[in-house]
């Protein structure tokens, strides 16, 4: 899987309006108290929190990575379990109260592979190999590799023409129907990127495909960018990217035990009637052994943006190209190895503050995820480091690092599956990270915390600039605008907006399953690169290439450090609805407008079939198949919707001003334990969000304001029961949808009336 955090984008030009003003540090006594505090235990957390700062070291997140990654350590390997065993020791080392929870999945390994141009063009057989570099230690380690290729294919052997499909997600398949393409009973290629891979031969797959091959086009992480490796950081023409092609539409982790914990003894549904499987088998192929069987493509040229960076001309197909695709796994069964660790909060132990990264990688995997791991343990021994000074958190820390990411989220989804009842009770908040590189401050997830982690980022000061890593995020936000009113709201909004978390990494199972308010944090934005998941993605690279001095890692470690301690000793939860309420009529209004141009553009487009548009303006000497109309969709009913946002405010503001009232002057009353009962319902709050029965069609994500893209499979989407039946066209779905999702908010405007009234009691 692949966070989102590396975005590629690349920020030019100086926003000239804004002011660079200094980091005016936070961190002094007569500063405004921190949101959920009181002066007095304010002054105290302040105080911890500039001790924790001073602590992450960088040359203990290089040693640490050197170790990590100084082996292939993928689920099943030697070194996975050598890795987690240390990772424990570490823990132990550092004071944490350690173990190590083990599960049992399903995980294929590649047994044969083969893609073979038989037909079209010269015989041609694709190496799959990646070679190793010279003066690259670790990539001469072939026999620990695992070989390219994307776990979860379905067993095949499969010989057709080929189709070029482009990114292979719906909308290229509605460009090659206009120009009369089908991929039944074909091939597809598909370039890597715009969505992620399973969705390539999931979709090839429903438009009746037979086999999916999956390359690195040089145009998106190749030459194209720049000096390949070792010469720069960009893929090699033999590099490959491995991934998981697991279908997760309907649920994320082990595909035998969906929605329940992989222990040894849970009830696993056998192998042949395992859903998340592929329907079609996949290979992974790279640039140089894509090159021989796109050439041998004929039929139309593909649309200009369908062209990649090969120096070659793009056709259609299908055929004449003809491919043998063939792929066998070994069906084993294999361990996983996540280690969980413990600091007992000392006033609310039952309420718990969670942090994770996983620890697995394709390969050696430096950047994906070793670098987000070193920060995390490096945060742990400053908690420890903090524990012997003497500071006892008020809730329990838990440190997690998880085993089996990459083949779908496993590590994660099982304990979350296994602990789900307990952690519905005792769960605040998962703040996850996966990879870091250098740059900006990249935060996504749950908007009760946007106000939160706006805060803590103005408290992290940026290694490079030494302005607050908010102040940066915010400039470059300003430079990047898109629009005048994504500007007007990063320069007159109070906290900047959060994105919304997606699929991709381990906070998926806390937040779509669980409905626990999950955080994804990364620093990224300046690094560029092409060795995701390859051999290539090890520590001569990344002290190369990335963060090479471990400055950007040491500020996530601060990051990371300084949002856990200040949700573990918050005497008030520091949830806040005001944002939150905000961000929802937001979406709403995305949702309600994205209705409104589907209507648009049926209307507008069956007036172009009337008019005989499409005839009139196709070129007779290419084939052109004009669209069909479609039915115009019926004006919906979102009113229960728009009135349980403005019910959403009305609660929000309420809370926000019994919580003024009762921070005046000290906040006196915020101190002692009275507080419980409303930390409890805040606990609730993310949960109100969820439904027992989630998304239609995908039972594991009950979260209804957030879910990864059924057909971007990273890409986020807000009130994806609406938003998706309204791409899928379906109408009366689409307002039922909105109903239930409206009735969802009104329980969570009852929550934060019944925190508003118990707060209010206690300034009477
Ligand atoms: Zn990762």
């Amino acid at each position: 899987m692949k966070t989102c955090f590396r975005t590629f984008l690349i920020v030019g030009g100086v926003f000239a309006g804004a002011s660079l003003a200094p980091l005016k540090s936070r961190v002094t006594a007569d500063d405004a108290p921190l949101y959920g505090y009181s002066a007095s235990s304010s002054a105290v957390e302040r105080q911890w929190e500039e001790k924790m700062r001073a602590i992450p070291d960088p040359k203990n997140l290089r040693a640490y990575m050197e170790r990590l990654t100084a082996r292939p350590h993928n689920v099943g390997s030697a070194y996975d379990k050598d890795n987690a065993e240390w990772l424990l020791g570490k823990f132990k080392e550092f004071g944490l109260d350690a173990h190590i929870e083990s599960f049992s999945v399903l995980y294929p390994t590649p047994k044969e592979r083969l893609v073979e141009l038989v037909d079209g063009g010269p015989h041609f057989t694709a190496k799959m190999q990646e070679p190793p570099v010279p003066g690259d230690p670790t990539s001469g380690q072939t026999s620990e590799q695992l070989p390219t290729y994307n776990a979860y294919s379905i067993d095949g052997d499969v010989t057709a023409p080929l189709v070029y499909v482009n990114y292979g997600v719906p909308e290229d398949y509605e460009v090659l129907e206009r120009h009369g393409v089908s991929v039944k009973g074909a091939i597809v290629i598909a370039r890597y990127g715009k969505s992620w891979r399973g969705i390539k031969p999931l979709v090839g797959a429903e438009h009746g495909a037979v086999g999916c091959i999956i390359y690195s086009d040089p145009r998106d992480d190749g030459y194209s960018g720049g000096e390949t490796f070792p010469k720069g950081p960009w893929r090699p023409k033999d590099g490959v990217q491995r991934g998981s092609v697991q279908d997760s539409a309907m649920f994320m982790g082990d595909p035998l035990t969906p929605a329940i914990g992989a222990t040894a003894d849970a009830k696993r549904v056998p192998l042949k009637d395992a859903q998340s499987l592929t329907k079609i088998p996949v290979l992974p192929i790279s640039y140089a052994d894509a090159e021989p069987l796109l050439l041998a493509i004929a039929g139309p040229v593909a649309p200009r943006d369908w062209r990649g960076g090969l120096p070659i001309t793009y056709h259609l197909g299908p055929g004449p190209a003809k491919v043998h695709l063939k792929m066998f796994s070994n069906w084993d069964m294999k361990p996983l190895y996540d280690v969980i660790a413990q600091i007992p909060g000392g006033t609310y132990p039952e309420e718990w503050v969670m942090r994770g990264n996983h620890h697995d990688a394709w390969v050696n995997g430096a950047e994906d995820p070793t670098s987000g791991m070193v920060t995390v343990l490096e945060e742990a021994r400053s908690m420890g480091e903090l524990l012997k000074q003497g500071w006892k958190p008020k809730r329990t820390i838990i440190y997690c690092a998880w085993d089996g990411e990459e083949p779908g989220l496993l590590g994660s989804t099982e304990w979350v599956e296994t602990h789900v009842d307990e952690l519905r009770l005792h769960a605040v908040a998962y703040i996850n990270s996966d990879s870091n590189s250098r740059g900006y401050l990249e935060m996504e997830g749950s908007h009760t915390l946007e106000h939160f982690m706006n805060d803590v980022a103005r408290d992290v000061q940026d290694p490079e600039t030494k302005l607050s890593v908010w102040k940066r995020a915010q400039l470059r936000g300003i430079a990047g605008a898109s629009t005048a009113e994504e500007k007007r709201d990063l320069l007159e909004r109070h906290d900047m907006r959060l994105d919304m978390l997606g699929g991709g990494s381990d906070h998926a199972p806390f937040l779509n399953f669980a409905g626990i308010a999950a955080i994804g944090i990364g620093y990224a934005g300046e690094d560029h690169g092409g060795i995701y998941h390859s051999i290539y993605d090890d520590f001569y690279w990344y002290t190369h290439f990335s963060d090479y001095d471990f400055i950007y890692g040491r500020a996530l470690s601060q990051t990371g450090g300084i949002a856990v301690m200040r949700l573990a000793d918050a005497d008030l939860l520091p949830l806040q609805f005001a944002d939150f309420a905000d961000d929802i009529r937001m979406y709403v209004r995305e949702v309600e407008k994205f209705a409104g141009q589907q209507r648009e553009q049926i209307q507008e487009l069956n007036q172009k079939i009337q008019e005989g548009l499409f005839e009139a303006t196709a070129d007779p000497r290419e084939t052109w198949v004009t669209p069909k109309r479609e039915e115009i969709p019926p004006h919906l009913n979102f009113a229960p919707l728009d009135n349980a946002v403005e019910d959403l405010a009305r609660s929000s503001a309420d809370y926000q001003k019994a919580l003024d009232k009762i921070s005046a002057n000290g906040g006196a009353a915020l101190a002692g334990t009275s507080l419980r009962e409303v930390n409890e319902l805040l606990m609730q709050s993310e949960r109100r969000l969820t439904t027992p029965e989630g998304l239609p069609g995908r039972f594991w994500y009950k979260h209804q304001l957030y879910a990864p893209g059924a057909y971007t499979g990273y890409a986020a989407k807000a009130i994806p029961a609406v938003r998706e039946s309204l791409e899928q066209k379906k109408w009366k779905e689409a307002e039922q949808a909105a109903a239930r999702v409206a009735q969802v908010l009104e329980n969570e405007s009852v929550l934060i009336n019944s925190a508003t009234t118990k707060l209010s009691a206690m300034t009477k």
